[in-house]
């Protein structure tokens, strides 16, 4: 979300993230909700760099090139937005499973199963070539090759959004199947390309020809016509992953999970094979994807140079947080109890100080007030910023060893002796939060 803040800040045209503090608020809870759904799931979060090294997510990300055996250059799909242009050799982050492997690779036993999990900014450029910012909570299931870690790892992403406030969220299911089932396909899928090439737009022709798995983004319904008709993966699959397959379906309908097959369900990343899915939200033309993954077990070997089977999801944060904000799901509250104070002079700053001194060190929130306003202004911006109590600090009083307390609650003003301020907000502090 852009700042926009008429006059004071200039807009740009850079999808960058500025938090105001009540959607900061907002995201800690969201993310205080999620933190407790994996807990649950025994996930633990680590916390990935965002400075990534460019060569070891340009390896990943290249695994169409490799996967496909083609000569031509790999996809854009993901344009990595290098900090030393010149060099390459720094990239701000812009997903996190090839980091999570590139730490497995050096730190983690392949003969263990490994549950982590991250969140926060990931870094693209957009196909005009302009960074942009998204936040993204990534969820890695290591070590796990069986049904069952699909299973779990698909069961907690439906949890998750449920849990967050997207009760109606479902899933899409596909299926890359292994080696063997995808070199059919592809053979498949380029004898078709090249019967309708002349049909297809230039983009559709040359990003499918690359990767036939790539989820494609032509909004031209004559191309999607023509894809519509061509080769199924799912109709490619060895007995092997169609019964892998047909069993995970079968978990995921006895767990009351709502899914639809969609065997042209693709992957803006080549690195995935078996299972594939997203989570979403609405049906056709209104359908919102707002997350998805599958199994990487190839690219998981091929950066950590282990048998280490892989399989995960990611949530689009941005996406999810937006649409939570419109449905009011968090909404920021006047939180704890707390005390407004002011003085009347600013010869009174030291004793205002002080009275603010005793009350933090009860764990009592506290807010100042502006010097010199009058007590009416002061007891609206008080009642604005949620304060239950009101101290008036005043000359004349303070000669006379008192303090004007205000009840903002009960409407009624007391004059205290200022050493029982103290115990006077402990008092009002139990009576108004009920201890
Ligand atoms: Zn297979
Ligand atoms: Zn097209």
């Amino acid at each position: 979300m852009n700042l926009k803040n008429g006059d004071l800040m200039p807009e740009h045209s850079y999808n960058f993230h500025h938090f105001m503090p009540a959607d900061v608020w907002r995201w800690k809870m969201i993310e205080s909700e999620i933190d407790q759904v994996l807990a649950l799931y025994d996930y633990e979060e680590i916390r990935l760099s965002i400075l990534q090294d460019f060569k070891i997510i340009n390896r990943g990300i290249s695994a169409p090139k490799d996967k496909f055996q083609t000569g031509e250059a790999v996809d854009d799909t993901l344009t990595l937005c290098a900090v030393d242009n010149d060099q390459s050799t720094i990239s701000l982050r812009p997903e996190g499973t090839i980091s999570v492997l590139d730490y497995a690779a050096q730190y983690l036993a392949e003969d263990e199963l490994h549950r982590l999990y991250y969140h926060g900014p990931m870094f693209r450029k957009d196909p005009q070539g302009k960074p942009q910012e998204f936040y993204q909570l990534g969820v890695e299931l290591l070590g796990g090759s069986s049904i069952l870690s699909e299973s779990e790892v698909i069961s907690l992403g439906i949890r998750l959004c449920k849990s967050l406030g997207l009760g109606e969220v479902t899933l899409k299911l596909n299926n890359f199947g292994c080696k063997g089932c995808r070199q059919e396909f592809i053979k498949e899928m380029r004898k078709f390309l090249a019967e309708c090439e002349s049909e297809l737009c230039v983009d559709c022709f040359a990003k499918l020809s690359v990767n036939p798995l790539e989820r494609r983004r032509c909004e031209d319904p004559k191309c999607l016509q023509i894809l519509s008709q061509g080769p199924k993966i799912t109709d490619y699959l060895c007995d092997s992953c169609n019964a892998d397959f047909v069993k995970l379906k079968k978990i995921q309908a006895n767990l009351g999970h709502s899914y639809r097959m969609d065997p042209f369900l693709y992957k803006n990343f080549s690195y995935y094979n078996g299972t594939v899915f997203d989570f979403v939200l609405g049906q056709g033309d209104n359908e919102i994807i707002i997350g998805g993954g599958g199994r990487y077990d190839e690219l998981s070997e091929q950066i950590t140079g282990k048998s280490m089977p892989a399989v995960g999801f990611y949530l689009d944060m941005d996406t999810i947080f937006d649409i939570l904000k419109q449905r009011s799901v968090y909404e920021p509250q006047n939180g704890t109890f707390a005390v407004y104070l002011f003085a009347e002079s600013s010869s009174m700053d030291m004793m205002l100080l002080q009275i603010t001194h005793e009350l933090h060190a009860l764990g009592v929130r506290t807010v100042f007030g502006i010097n010199g306003d009058e007590l009416s202004q002061q007891m609206q911006r008080a009642k604005r910023k949620g304060c239950s109590l009101l101290f008036a600090i005043r000359d004349q009083n303070i000669r006379d060893g008192k303090i004007l307390l205000y009840n903002l609650i009960k409407e009624h003003q007391e004059y205290i002796p200022l050493s029982d301020i103290s115990n006077a907000v402990l008092v009002a502090r139990k009576a108004i939060n009920n201890e």
